[in-house]
């Protein structure tokens, strides 16, 4: 696909983990990795990502340090990380 707007609605039987490539019209190419989740664990995996947000992972002052998802948190690696290495190196 180059430039527009892809939609996909995949139904039942495409339940899983998917990875689609997509070419950018600078010859970039993008994977994407998708995951569906089945609609009966739905209201269960809402309330987790709420109180997620509401406990560790708050808009202001996310505790990182006791996040079990650092390992694969981007902010973390990006931002948050690289701030403790400097404030370690600094003392
Ligand atoms: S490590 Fe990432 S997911 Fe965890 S609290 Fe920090 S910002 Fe949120």
């Amino acid at each position: 696909m180059k430039g527009g707007v892809f939609y996909w609605q995949p139904g039942p039987g495409f339940l899983g983990e998917y990875t689609m490539q997509f070419e950018r019209p600078d010859g970039v190419r993008i994977l994407v990795r998708v995951k569906i989740v089945p609609k009966r664990y739905w209201l269960r995996l809402n309330d987790l990502f709420v109180r997620f947000g509401q406990t560790t992972c708050k808009p202001i002052g996310p505790k990182c340090g006791e996040c079990s998802l650092r390992a694969q948190c981007r902010y973390y690696k990006e931002v948050v990380r690289p701030k403790e290495l400097m404030l370690a190196r600094a003392r």
